[in-house]
């Protein structure tokens, strides 16, 4: 296994020529080492297929991997699933359950009906949750805190927030007035900024003082996007009880995605979702953030159902578009 997040936090964020040249300079030990740890005692090899992440995601990434699977593919002589990054995010369980995939680049709230049926209820109408948490922990500079310089923007935040009181500052949540399952968090952003800016004009807040500020504002942007999710989620319950009458029956809830390593926000909607009946399942937090199980077990799920197997010939590189 290999892991980029710390080059990446470095850098505040992903430089797509830096995740690809990472990608291409670690993938032939990465697969060297998953080949062999596929081959038992008796010298066979038990790979049946190779599933790789074909979209969405940046392009040059993505090709790396993409031509390394091929060349597996055809070595071993089985088949290719191609696996879409998201739907990978959203891990499996018995039909139907509703999901919430809150991660860097995408918040969507769905019904999984089968493997490849899900019903959208709602996205972000912009910015994704992850991508909010990652520019406000830049604008704060939390990874000059030594105890945030080596974790994403998400992570700093929720440290930061812990003990930080959230009345201190007011940010808005989102979309009130709209009564439909849609997310947004640039507003939360923007509302955390000028905040930041008034501070930052008030004199002689120094030391201490001003990390108290800073985390009592992390703790009122995590309850101000923890908030918003829940309400979403709620509505998206109750929608689709009432569209789906005839299944009375429990049903699970599956938050994934990076921002679901939150464990406010993983409380916030368990203690909201508890009194619907509705249980919420989410995976280890180092299985929400991406990972190559997550894509592998999308892998099993269509090559055992015969989804999506592609000839090899018929998979163009060239066809794979950034997100
Ligand atoms: P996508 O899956 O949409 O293509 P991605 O793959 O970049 O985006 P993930 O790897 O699923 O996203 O998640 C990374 C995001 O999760 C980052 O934005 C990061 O800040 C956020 N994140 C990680 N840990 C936490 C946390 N504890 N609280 C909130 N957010 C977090
Ligand atoms: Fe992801």
């Amino acid at each position: 296994m290999r892991s980029q997040l710390q080059l990446h936090t470095l850098h505040g964020g992903i430089l797509p020529p830096v995740a690809s040249d990472l990608h291409e300079r670690h993938i032939e030990d990465v697969v060297k080492e998953a080949l062999a740890s596929s081959v038992d005692e008796n010298g066979t090899c038990s790979i049946d297929a190779v599933a790789v992440t074909t979209k969405p995601g940046m392009a040059a990434s993505l090709l790396v991997g993409l031509r390394h699977a091929k060349q597996v593919c055809q070595r071993l002589g089985v088949p290719l699933v191609p696996i879409h990054h998201m739907e990978a995010h959203a891990l499996t369980l018995e039909f139907p359950f509703l999901v919430l995939l809150i991660s860097g680049g995408h918040c969507l709230l769905g019904i999984a009906e089968g493997v490849d049926k899900f019903v959208l209820l709602g996205k972000t109408l912009d910015d994704a949750p992850g991508e909010a948490f990652d520019k406000i922990a830049r604008r704060l500079k939390l990874s000059n805190l030594a105890e945030f310089s080596n974790v994403s923007g998400g992570h700093a935040i929720e440290g930061a927030a812990a003990g930080g009181d959230p009345s201190r500052y007011h940010v808005a949540e989102p979309l009130l007035q709209y009564k439909n399952c849609d997310f947004s968090f640039a507003g939360i952003k923007n509302s955390t900024r000028a905040i930041i800016i008034a501070e930052e004009n008030r004199d002689g807040v120094v030391g201490d003082e001003l990390l108290k500020g800073v985390r009592d504002l992390c703790a009122s942007v995590q309850v101000a996007i923890a908030r918003h999710l829940l309400r979403r989620v709620i509505r998206g319950i109750f929608y689709y009880r009432h569209q789906q009458s005839f299944i009375k029956s429990l049903y699970f809830k599956v938050v994934s995605g990076g921002v679901a390593c939150n464990s406010f926000i993983r409380r916030s909607l368990e203690t909201g979702c508890g009194p619907l009946g509705v249980e919420l399942v989410a995976p280890p937090p180092r299985l929400c953030t991406d990972n190559g199980v997550m894509v592998a077990w999308n892998g099993v799920e269509r090559w055992s159902r015969n989804l999506g197997i592609v000839p090899l010939e018929k998979l163009q590189v060239v066809d794979i578009q950034p997100k």
